[in-house]
């Protein structure tokens, strides 16, 4: 039946194959229902059941890396095990066009072409953009294509195709028919560097080492002279203070009561400003005097709303200070802070420079220093409430996760702690600032009329003004956050805003999608956004029979699954800058795609960050050798086989093993014993216990499967004359099956030498065209078989023990002996009845059963049995002799070479400390065997 395996487990090669016959074949499309015949339609999708998920898109600039590899093989885990489970399942893939990422990398490749996106102008630069896309966007969906993720490759989707385009731009214009999109002047973070707007997600805080500048500002007369005295306040960005337009103080500080009503000379401007008098000042903090800069602080913006005092913007987009900064004008801002302090200093009014650590925000994508700075951009009203919702979009995205009066929730987190992370955002969130200045990304619908100066939002494309009727009106030139576009991913890959009664198949069936995996970082960026966006606009398509849709219905995934970092071996967070990132591509080669996610999915468990540790890697691949050998002695056990006539037909295969009442102890066993694995794996997946489910088949297929069935099997494969054919077949038969069952039970971690060895079990011939669409393994009651499981302990562990008494006393590897065994009665008949699975995988020549071990014998015992070894050694003398003299020698000509280095102070200095650590554990080793070796050595009997 089987065609031969190559020799020797290459995973490069089967690999490749496999990677590329998935997709040609494509064999992971889900159709949408209404392509499907209805015959068809209930076995593989059943409607409202089909087990959906996500992938968090990668960016279109993207290279993949250990981060990206680890979240799709726990999706590809989930995805194949539910498959085989039976269940119809889809997996959609696509990246995001990710605005700030691609449009650097195109300005850069601009740059060393020594010009700029502006010479360029946008439509070029658009187009330019889409041709870099076209020639490497796809590099990263190839290299998952590589790792054999079954995702339909027939749904990618880009955030920038028409259809979610379409989407984006409902989402937006119904937003701002409902209120709940408004364009305003706030406070935001600016990259001076990007030139656009950035959200408080997109900066990274770092302390930084400043100062903190005081200053004078003198204090005016009725007659509006310089009074001689000065107020002081203390700033740590002093060229912010051009924009200054009051000071504020507490109204019930002592110190300065005398103040109230007066004005200040703003120094370097000469400006007039007013003192002002706010609760919200902190008596505590510096002078207790606050310079009020509402165009370049949130709070100062606050304070100069309540207080009705205008705003003055002193920085053009670059950073760079604007007309309003007078003599300071066109310098950067640094520049301008220096000169502004030397002339403060110039002018005495400089009353000191303290040293002052600060948080700076910095832009995430270039890391430039971020500028708060006041800017007219377009907000989400997430927390307004319309009328015939009667909720907010950030009410219903915390209802969504919250418990309902029956204690459900439309979503569950998992771990647990990430639905308090998530709902104290929620519940502190502000609006949302959606646009952005790139020419990159879906630019906002909207379109600015100069003859009114009013707004004009709309689905298609205007000629005219909606209010006026004017021609003059001119798209607005910001783009939407990228976020807004995948945000609303859940229901535009589906089809949304389009659903109508004939084309509403895929929404049914796929949406809410079953499971959201993904890394905390995007928690708040996509996840969150995605909750407010899905529950937001899918409560308006009513469900398949007509009826409104609840927010259980209407939510975009029902489980979310936060997924642990990757960091190296020593539990340090990977970055280019330390070195130490590990690229999957070079460590798939090394080690192949099925050792490398093996590593992975054994140590995903919920919440506990990776240790990738190559060594484990290592280990893996040498399972997977295992699994291959063990593969290789089947088939040429089957060829061995078929040469007298024995064959096993492949429709036994394929189900779940059974044993009979009186098969041999070992069938019995491991038929238990794949029943009990494949339970708790089952279970362990249900519960994201990746890591408990990927060591239990490990366990399973090495110790129980390779090291004790395939062993015992050994004794049973009897094709000489003499043979009971019957017996030989039936276990040959059972050898395949479990066999089987094992492939597919390991199918979903080691999705590529799976399928290799699955196709040839069947010759070339298998009953589907992947294992992948094959059935899970799943527990049969019956298979459970406690009896057999408690015997075969008993063998084994009498084994166990045979097996190291042989070693103490030094028996030659294939030397075979007699035995003594005083053992209970219960067990005993157990023993005799599988006498000979302990005689050939014990070296026993006989068995002597007693009722005492013959005193003086050095014996093991268990609470039910002791056992001895009756072996006389017939050492040569001389020999062992000269090898011990040698052996001590060696280590101690090792000694004295560790003690060289670990008495070397200079050594020891330089040298790490898992080094020195490792050094003087060899060298407490090495003592330990000098002693041995000399006791053994005076042991010797004289010659
Ligand atoms: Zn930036
Ligand atoms: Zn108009």
């Amino acid at each position: 039946m089987p065609h031969d395996l190559p020799k020797a487990y290459d995973p490069t090669a089967i690999e490749d194959y496999w990677a590329e016959y998935w997709v040609r074949e494509n064999l992971f499309a889900q159709p949408s229902p209404k392509q499907v015949p209805a015959s068809e339609a209930s076995v593989r999708l059943e409607c409202q059941s089909a087990f959906t998920i996500l992938l968090p898109p990668p960016n279109v600039t993207g290279q993949l890396h250990m981060g990206h590899m680890f979240e799709q093989a726990e999706i590809d885990l989930v995805i194949r095990w539910r498959r085989m489970t039976g269940r119809g399942t889809l997996w959609v893939p696509g990246t995001d066009h990710a605005g700030i990422a691609t449009q650097l990398m195109v300005e850069r490749q601009l740059a060393s072409e020594g010009t700029t996106r502006q010479k360029l102008g946008r439509e070029a630069f658009e187009d330019r953009v889409w041709e870099w896309k076209r020639h490497y966007g796809g590099a990263i969906l190839d290299q998952m294509k590589r790792l054999g993720a079954s995702v339909d490759w027939q749904r990618e989707y880009f955030t920038m195709d028409d259809h979610l385009s379409v989407a984006v731009r409902e989402a937006f214009v119904r937003l701002y028919e409902q209120g709940l999109i408004y364009r305003g002047a706030y406070i935001i973070n600016w990259c001076p560097r990007c030139q656009t707007a950035i959200s408080d997600l997109e900066v990274v805080h770092e302390e930084q080492k400043g100062h903190l500048w005081e200053i004078r500002y003198p204090v005016r007369d009725a007659d509006g002279k310089d009074s001689g005295e000065w107020l002081t306040i203390a700033t740590t960005r002093p060229e912010t203070m051009l924009g200054d337009v009051a000071v504020a103080i507490h109204p019930e500080d002592e110190r300065y009561l005398h103040l109230h009503g007066k004005k200040l000379r703003l120094p370097l401007v000469d400006r007039e400003i007013p003192i002002i008098l706010d609760d919200w000042v902190s008596r505590d903090f510096g002078t207790g005097a606050v310079k009020v800069t509402p165009a370049h602080d949130p709070n100062d913006f606050a304070l100069g709303e309540r207080h009705h005092l205008p705003s003055i913007n002193i920085m053009d987009d670059t950073g760079h200070i604007n007309a309003e900064g007078g003599a300071y004008a066109g310098l950067d801002r640094y520049v301008a802070r220096k000169k502004i302090v030397a002339n403060l200093e110039e002018q005495g009014l400089l009353a000191g420079i303290k040293d002052h650590t600060n948080n700076v925000a910095h832009c995430d994508r270039c890391k430039t220093v971020a500028e708060p700075r006041l800017s007219t951009q377009w907000f989400i009203a997430v927390n307004r409430k319309t009328e015939d919702r009667g909720a907010s979009m950030a009410g219903l995205a915390i209802a969504a996760v919250k418990p309902d009066e029956q204690g459900n929730k439309a979503i569950h987190f998992t771990p647990e702690q990430y639905e308090k992370t998530y709902l104290n955002w929620m519940e502190n969130i502000h609006d949302w600032c959606i646009s952005r200045q790139l020419w990159w990304g879906h630019r906002i619908p909207a379109w600015h009329c100069s003859t009114c100066h009013k707004i004009t939002v709309a689905r298609e494309d205007p000629a005219a003004c909606s209010h006026c009727g004017s021609g003059k009106i001119t798209q607005e030139t910001d783009v939407l956050d990228t976020w807004f576009s995948s945000g609303l991913l859940p229901v535009s890959v589906f089809g949304w805003p389009r659903i109508t009664d004939d084309n509403r198949a895929d929404f049914d069936a796929f949406y809410p999608t079953s499971l959201l995996i993904t890394g905390f970082d995007i928690l708040f960026f996509w996840v969150a956004r995605m909750i407010m966006f899905g529950s937001w606009f899918s409560a308006d398509v009513p469900m398949p029979d007509g009826s409104p849709r609840s927010l259980a219905d209407s939510v975009p995934f029902k489980e979310v699954y936060i997924h642990a970092l990757v960091r190296d071996a020593n539990r340090e967070k990977m970055s280019k800058t330390k070195g130490n990132v590990i690229d999957p591509i070079e460590i798939v080669k090394a080690y192949g795609t099925d050792a490398v996610r093996f590593t992975l999915a054994s140590m995903a468990s919920p919440g506990t960050d990776i240790a990738f540790n190559v060594a484990r890697t290592e280990g893996y691949r040498a399972f997977a050798n295992k699994i291959w050998n063990a593969a290789r002695f089947l088939f040429m056990n089957v060829d061995r086989a078929a040469e007298i006539g024995i064959t096993v037909d492949p429709a036994v295969l394929g189900s779940m093993p059974t044993a009979a009442p009186d098969a041999p102890l070992e069938t019995r066993w491991i038929v238990a014993e794949l029943n009990a694995t494949t339970a708790k794996v089952n279970h362990s997946l249900e519960n994201y216990r990746y890591d408990d489910a990927a060591n239990l088949i490990y366990q399973f297929f090495w110790g129980s499967f390779c090291d004790w069935y395939l062993e015992i099997a050994k004794l049973r494969l009897d094709f000489s004359e003499s043979a009971d054919r019957g017996k030989t077949k039936a276990a040959l038969t059972k050898l395949l099956q479990v066999f089987e069952a094992s492939l597919r039970l390991l199918s979903p971690f080691m999705p590529f030498i799976t399928e290799e060895i699955w196709h040839a079990l069947y010759d070339g011939n298998p009953p589907a065209k992947s294992i992948a669409l094959t059935t899970y393994p799943q527990a049969a009651p019956e298979g459970i078989d406690i009896a057999a499981q408690r015997d075969m302990n008993t063998i084994q562990e009498l084994i166990v023990e045979i097996r190291t008494l042989r070693k103490e006393q030094g028996v030659e590897e294939k030397a075979v002996t007699p035995i003594e065994l005083r053992i209970d009665a219960e067990a005993r008949a157990v023993v005799a009845e599988n006498e000979e699975i302990v005689e050939r995988l014990a070296k026993v020549s006989e068995m002597r059963f007693v009722d005492q071990i013959t005193s003086g014998r050095s014996l093991h015992t268990k609470a039910y049995f002791d056992v001895a070894v009756i072996y006389e050694s017939t050492i040569d003398v001389p020999a062992e002799r000269d090898r011990l003299t040698k052996d001590i020698a060696r280590y101690e000509k090792g000694l004295a070479a560790a003690q060289r280095q670990l008495g070397n102070e200079s050594f020891l200095a330089k040298a790490p400390a898992h080094i020195v650590d490792g050094l003087k554990k060899q060298d407490a080793e090495t003592r330990l065997l000098l002693e041995k070796a000399k006791t053994a050595l005076t042991a010797l009997p004289k010659d």
